[in-house]
């Protein structure tokens, strides 16, 4: 019964760390995707800039439907943890959102604590998950609106917030967010609050949100903040 455990174990190793690859080839590609159309407006319909912008749009979206396919497949891996500041992983998450919220009219607003505990965390999961919160929020905003990113500290606990002023979340639904595969998008997986939320879980942290249904929502994240 041991060898037999030991083996799920194992098993189960493998699946997480190809799930966490996978996904996070996912955010550099989009990343690319946003730029690349950024770059196609810089062009004329019709002219060859134009159309290798397109080909290679079109060649990401099939790059993404692979992974999507095999993420299916799969879930997220054991943390290696670090000593990690929150506010140096957020400066990358608006770098790498800055395009994508430019084209999508959505203004980033950042509220920072003055001084921040540093957290015991595994800098890429985390990543993901800050990745993974900021994509949604600006997906449910296709008209545009604002994204807050604020963080705080409570009693030790390290706190970072996505606000947006998005479609907001209907009672029902939120009950099922963190489900496998639960999505309500054409193009969705529904496995990325799954993975978010397991990965925080593996932190010894708590993920959670509430909305309002047509005024937008807010996801919280909380870590353990380290003692000086
Ligand atoms: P996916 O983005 O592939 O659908 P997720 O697990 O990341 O998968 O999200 C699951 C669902 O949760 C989304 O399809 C959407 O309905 C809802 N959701 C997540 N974030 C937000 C948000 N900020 N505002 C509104 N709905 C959201």
């Amino acid at each position: 019964l041991e060898a037999e455990m030991l083996q799920m174990e194992k098993f189960s190793l493998v699946a997480e760390l190809a799930a966490g690859t996978a996904h996070e080839i996912r955010n550099p590609m989009t990343t690319m995707r946003g730029f690349l159309q950024i770059l196609a407006k810089e062009f004329k319909s019709g002219t060859k800039g134009y159309e290798y912008c397109e080909l290679m749009i079109e060649e990401i979206d099939r790059a993404n439907a692979i992974i999507k396919e095999f993420l299916l497949l799969t879930k997220p891996a054991a943390p290696n943890l670090r000593e990690c500041d929150l506010h140096v992983i957020l400066e990358e998450i608006f770098m790498l959102i800055e395009s994508k919220s430019l084209l999508e009219d959505v203004k980033l607003n950042k509220r920072y604590a003055k001084s921040l505990p540093l957290v015991e965390a595994d800098p890429a999961q985390i990543k993901q998950v800050f990745l993974n919160l900021a994509t949604n929020a600006i997906q449910a905003m296709p008209a545009g609106g604002e994204l807050t990113i604020a963080t705080s500290v409570s009693n030790g606990t390290v706190v970072v917030r996505f606000t947006d002023t998005g479609c907001g979340i209907e009672e029902a639904q939120l009950a099922r967010l963190f489900d496998p595969f639960f999505t309500t998008k054409e193009q969705g997986t529904g496995l990325g609050l799954t993975i978010s939320y397991r990965i925080i879980e593996g932190h010894r942290g708590r993920l959670h949100a509430d909305s309002t249904p047509g005024k937008g929502t807010t996801f919280y994240v909380e870590l353990p903040g380290l003692k000086k």
